[in-house]
């Protein structure tokens, strides 16, 4: 029988982190990863993490001129629906890496630093004691035969599968349903090279709100991946592109080398990360940015306040219940879930601003403005003379005919519906005896915001459905 201190399913981004940070703190550590190590992480190749992350999570910083490194970037603009209007966001200094070859260094440190990583073992079922904790998993052993391992947590870090929360009883306090289709976005990466070679790709690149749609450097001979994110399927997402980011956005022409297809949840992460026994990270707890879909680094805020309270517990001998892990939900709802999903109520508002009304805020410096695009990534400040303007912009707006008065309800709807996650969220539950009646009210106000299927326009998904 084999007993460790942690468990962890799937070796991928989180899974490898964990590994090798519950490791170094002295304890024994498992990971069964169902693939083979070569076939880990091959969804699509470049990722990228700012350099403020790599410290704040004790990632590793290969040099330059690393294979694992392709290359580095600093800020790069919000762009106006039609191409008109660069906002220059915050400068954010970023490194970009090969996904597969940076997991593969992830697990060597973990197992230099003790952790036993085995591929090809499939996870099947998690086990329980008598009473209903997690004790330890099935998984399927290198030889094809079933092997349990009991551990004192298991670690779900399997992805959008979930393969482990799933497998929690209906009764839980981490919720153990699927990712469904509408809370998933299918991201499409299009690798390309300019035509004309005088064209600077850097002076192109940005991010454009409208269509979830950006162009960054890509490295490996090609100018640029222009990419896109939408709910519905891959071809939604391809249509998009296609019919509205390149009709609009005039870009140099150019040929395309190569395209990708990833998914990345899009949702309210769970209520619950823990149960007795067991705990959620990364993309299986839905811990994404709700700006960009991008879960390699955010996941790892839970994590860290993760690592923190369960190996505390383990030293001491204490129990890993849920009661004495819930301070990892309550400080993860104030370091971070708060601002996430008080925020997609209001995303979502503002994706329902047409194309020509956005391109007036840009335009006019209003809502979408130089001040708000800077600082949405690290905390916007706005006094009375921002919000005044922005009430001003708005009337003038309407006033020309150039705003519509439903957009305006349909924002000022979302920010409502923003501002009562925010306070709920600000009231989560101090243990899990208070959790249910948190979970009831706060349920009903996540049915009203609804998905990001619901920003899908109507006339791609006719088309796409045809
Ligand atoms: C196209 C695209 C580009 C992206 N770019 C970025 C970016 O630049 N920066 C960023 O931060 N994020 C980015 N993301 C998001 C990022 O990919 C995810 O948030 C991140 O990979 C999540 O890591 P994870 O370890 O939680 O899950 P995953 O990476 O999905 O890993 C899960 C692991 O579990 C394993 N597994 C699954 N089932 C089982 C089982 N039954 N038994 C054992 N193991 C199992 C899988 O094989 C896999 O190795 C991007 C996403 C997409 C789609």
């Amino acid at each position: 029988m084999e007993n460790y201190d942690v468990l962890i399913v799937g070796a991928s981004t989180s899974g490898c982190w964990f590994a090798y940070q519950m490791a170094k703190r002295g304890h024994s550590v498992l990971v069964v990863e169902k693939e083979l190590p070569e076939k880990v992480s091959r969804a699509y190749d470049i990722f990228h993490m700012s350099k403020a992350e790599i410290d704040e999570f004790d990632l590793q910083l290969p040099e330059e001129g690393d294979p694992v490194r392709e290359f580095a970037f600093g800020s790069s603009p919000m762009w106006s629906p039609y191409g008109n209007y660069p906002k220059q966001g915050a400068d954010f200094p970023t490194v970009g890496f090969h996904k597969h070859d940076y997991i593969m260094l992830m697990a060597e440190r973990a197992r230099q630093a003790g952790a036993k990583i085995l591929y090809g073992a499939p996870f099947k079922d998690l086990l329980f004691d008598e009473q209903g904790k997690v004790v330890g998993a099935i998984y399927q052993g290198v030889d094809g035969s079933e092997q349990k391992a009991y551990a004192k947590i298991v670690a779900d870090c399997s992805g959008i599968p979930a393969v482990a929360r799933t497998k929690l009883p209906a009764t839980s306090v981490v919720d153990n349903q699927k990712t469904g289709a509408n809370d998933i976005l299918y991201v499409v990466l299009y690798y390309i090279n300019y035509v004309d070679k005088s064209v600077d790709p850097r002076s192109l690149d940005g991010f454009f709100m409208q269509y979830k749609s950006w162009s960054a450097p890509a490295g490996g001979g090609y100018d640029a991946i222009l990419g896109i994110g939408a709910g519905h399927s891959f071809a939604y997402a391809e249509e998009v592109f296609k019919s509205q980011f390149l009709k609009n956005v005039k870009r140099p022409e150019f040929t395309v080398g190569k395209i990708e297809r990833g998914l990345t949840p899009y949702k309210r992460s769970l209520y619950s990360f823990v149960d007795d026994g067991f705990i959620a990270i990364g993309d299986s707890a839905c811990l994404t940015k709700p700006t960009s879909g991008e879960g390699c680094t955010s996941s790892l805020v839970l994590g860290k306040i993760a690592v923190e309270v369960i190996s505390d517990l383990l030293k001491s001998g204490s129990p890993l219940t849920k009661e004495n892990m819930w301070s990892i939900n309550s400080r993860y709802m104030k370091a971070q879930g708060k601002d996430f999903d008080s925020l997609r109520p209001l995303l979502y508002g503002l994706i329902a601003i047409s194309f020509d009304e956005a391109e007036y805020f840009f335009k006019n410096d209003v809502l979408f403005s130089q001040k708000i695009l800077a600082g949405a990534t690290n905390g916007i400040q706005l006094d009375n003379s921002d919000i005044s303007a922005i009430i001003k912009g708005i009337l003038k707006g309407i006033f020309t005919g150039k705003i519509k008065i439903s957009t305006v309800s349909r924002v000022l709807k979302g920010l409502s519906q923003s501002s009562k996650i925010g306070k709920l969220y600000d009231n989560y539950p101090a243990s899990p005896a208070d959790f249910a009646e948190w979970k009831k009210k706060t349920d009903a106000v996540w049915k009203k915001i609804g998905s990001v299927m619901d920003t899908c326009d109507p006339e791609i998904l006719k088309r796409v459905n045809k």
